[in-house]
């Protein structure tokens, strides 16, 4: 028998001895990555030590046990590896083998590579427990290197018009991938107050980023600038004479093209996987059993006709429980991020 896995504060695994991503405080939990959604304030914490950096600007004095990526270590009686999932700096996936069953916890990952971080791995494995914000057929990101190409084609535009181009990127991850793109073309950046704090912790952590101005303390004349969805509603980025602007998220693609929390244009620079990627990771870990969650039930039913043995975990899951029927569930859509930007920065992330 495999071992028995609940979903409720957070991915409990029996006889692994914390929860991975507890959404509640815990006395002990494996955080997968900093971004807010997934690291919460617990007692004590494992994560690389990337994701303890970033961890401790919110939870300072929680302690935190720093597990390098690839170096499997014992837990009680199950063996714990950590692996690169390229969604961010320091964001891990991780490999629990017990009772001689291997089961991987993705967190959020990224197919295509990360300026800011290490490349995504993957793990065979016999049970999946994945992410699916995207697990829709409607997205599909265009090859990186286009949507690279396309935003350094929008800048350029923009600087030639005289006018002043701004990229919108979620704070911590999108933002110093932006940063990173922006230098390797030769541009300089300016920020706002979040990314510019997401920069020194980066560096810090040895990611060659420039260092950036404040936008509304240097010349924008031949500048780019980069600041977070929240900056938008602000007045002094409101009263900006001639920005051209450019949100960067993988919702801008898909069954609600366009989205673009107002930005005058969208491109699908996404830190998740699209609907064809996390096919072919799945096909890469050729696991028995597929439990799916953060996106919608859609994904695993889609698994389902495509021949997979997947289910959508919702809180109070447990494995040794009947299966709930998949006919009640076929009721549920996509529910995207409404475009107003009351959501931004409290239910998703924007990425
Ligand atoms: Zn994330």
């Amino acid at each position: 028998m495999p071992p028995l896995i609940s979903y409720d504060n957070g991915i409990a695994i029996e006889g692994l001895e914390f929860p991975l991503d507890a959404s509640r405080t815990a006395d002990f939990a494996y955080v997968s990555h900093a971004h807010f959604d997934h690291a919460r304030k617990h007692g004590r914490i494992l994560a690389t030590a990337e994701t303890a950096l970033l961890y401790r600007q919110r939870f300072p004095n929680v302690p935190t046990r720093v597990l390098p990526l690839g170096r499997p270590v014992k837990f009680g009686d199950a063996t714990v590896e950590l692996f690169s999932s390229g969604h961010m700096l320091g964001a891990a996936q991780i490999l629990v083998e017990i009772k001689k069953t291997r089961i991987v916890y993705t967190g959020d990952f990224k197919v295509y590579s990360n300026l800011t971080c290490p490349p995504m791995e993957t793990r065979r494995c016999d049970i999946l427990i994945m992410e699916s914000t995207y697990g829709d057929p409607s997205y599909s990101f265009p090859p990186q290197n286009e949507v690279y190409t396309r935003i350094i084609g929008f800048v350029k535009r923009v600087l030639a018009d005289r006018n002043i181009p701004v990229l919108i990127g979620y704070a911590m991850g999108k933002s110093q991938e932006a940063v990173m793109l922006l230098q390797q073309h030769g541009f300089a950046v300016c920020v706002d107050t979040p990314i510019s704090k997401m920069n020194q912790l980066y560096r810090a952590a040895g990611v060659k980023l420039q260092s950036t101005s404040h936008y509304l303390h240097t010349s924008l004349e031949n500048k780019v600038v980069v600041v977070s969805p929240q900056t938008m509603r602000q007045d002094e980025f409101r009263q900006l004479k001639r920005k051209k602007s450019l949100f960067l998220s993988g919702w801008s693609a898909g069954v609600k093209k366009g989205f673009t929390v107002g930005a005058d244009a969208g491109l699908p620079l996404s830190d998740h996987a699209d609907y064809t990627q996390l096919l072919s990771y799945i096909q890469e870990c050729n696991p028995r059993k597929i439990y799916t969650l953060h996106g919608e039930a859609r994904f695993a039913e889609l698994l389902c006709d495509l021949g997979y043995d997947a289910e959508y975990l919702t809180k109070g899951f447990r494995s040794d429980q009947v299966k709930a029927s998949v006919t009640a569930s076929r009721e549920s859509s996509m529910s995207l991020p409404a475009a107003n930007d009351s959501t931004i920065g409290q239910n998703y992330e924007l990425f």
